[in-house]
């Protein structure tokens, strides 16, 4: 995609710091890291967003993510790691190539605080759940 900054990465147009890449997928360290070593994993191939991608390029992408994540944990002295993907711009996903953030944790520079949490009012969770479900019989 010629106006895609990671699929300029991929092909190596720009630069990156680049951890790992295989046939399937390529993993380069985020310029504006949450914590050190936050890497972003991809497949090499351009897919918008989680709704867009192939199932077999995502099952694959997926696969590579527990050897990737040992490693940049293994590289920063993180034990743990949280992976996210921001999936339309709401989300905040601004760059629109799938990618799947995987964040180091618990290494030295790990304050972030948990996402907050609200509270469902009564009888409120089970109208929403309702509602989901309705989506699936209708599709
Ligand atoms: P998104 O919000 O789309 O899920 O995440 C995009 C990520 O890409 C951001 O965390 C941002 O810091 C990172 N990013 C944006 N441009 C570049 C770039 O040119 N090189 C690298 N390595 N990361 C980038
Ligand atoms: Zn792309």
């Amino acid at each position: 995609m010629p106006d895609c900054i990671f699929c300029k990465i991929i092909s190596g147009e720009i630069p990156s710091a680049k951890v790992y890449e295989d046939d399937v997928v390529i993993a380069f360290l985020d310029i504006h890291p949450i914590t050190q070593g936050h890497t972003l994993v991809m497949p090499k191939t351009h897919h918008a967003d989680l709704l867009e991608v192939p199932q077999d390029v995502l099952q694959a992408a997926v696969a590579r993510i527990p050897k990737i994540a040992r490693a940049v944990m293994a590289g920063v002295g993180a034990t743990s790691f949280n992976v996210g993907v921001n999936s339309g711009k709401a989300s905040g996903q601004i760059i629109f190539h799938l990618h799947f953030h995987i964040i180091p944790r618990g290494g030295r520079d790990d304050n972030l605080k948990p996402w907050g949490s609200r509270e469902y009012q009564t009888g409120q969770i089970e109208e929403i759940a309702e509602k989901i479900r309705q989506k699936f019989s209708n599709s």
